[in-house]
């Protein structure tokens, strides 16, 4: 236990490989304009999407992945464009984790761990949920021409989101 703990906080994120599995995804379904819709996408893959209301003391849980059903259970009382993350969080999970998936090291997405986890397996699925949902190749059509607030509205997606993307780049 201790060493497995220790391997793993040494273990460095792969940012490049989460950034390319969401660009294949995003590749195979064929998209080139905003949204992203990552229930379509999830549902086309056969995995299915649940919004649920969570017991009152697991509502600080945003989502999780139930590897037995291949299914996304998501927090209903978040506002959409966080539940969209959610769902394109744990889409990366299952792309780029799935055996961790399975196993008992699995954790749900809390609300207040999503914005800068120290997990690298939780980054890694940040980065694919980000680079899915707001692709520099679609980015790059509108983000001369579209505020931040246009540009979530565009992208269904957080302003947050927006302004990371934009930060990561074009370093502005
Ligand atoms: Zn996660």
């Amino acid at each position: 236990m201790t060493l497995r703990l220790v391997m793993g906080a040494e273990k460095k994120p792969d940012f490049k490989k989460a950034q390319e599995a969401a660009l294949a995804l995003l590749d195979e379904f064929g998209y080139e304009v905003p949204p992203i819709d990552p229930v379509i996408i999830s549902r086309e893959l056969g995995i299915r999407v649940y919004f649920v209301e969570f017991e009152k003391e697991d509502d600080n849980i945003s989502g999780f992945f139930s590897a037995d059903e291949n299914a996304i259970y998501v927090n209903k009382n978040e506002y959409a464009p966080r539940q969209t993350f959610t769902i394109a969080h744990e889409l990366g999970h299952k792309r780029l984790h799935e055996e961790w998936l399975k196993s008992s090291d699995y954790k749900v997405l809390l609300r207040d761990q999503s914005a800068a986890p120290k997990d690298p397996i939780e980054q890694e699925a940040n980065v694919f949920a980000a680079h899915l949902l707001v692709p520099k190749f679609i980015l790059q059509k509108y983000k001369d021409i579209a505020s931040i607030q246009e540009l979530a509205t565009l992208f269904m997606v957080s302003e947050p989101v927006i302004r990371a993307r934009l930060k990561h780049e074009y370093g502005k």
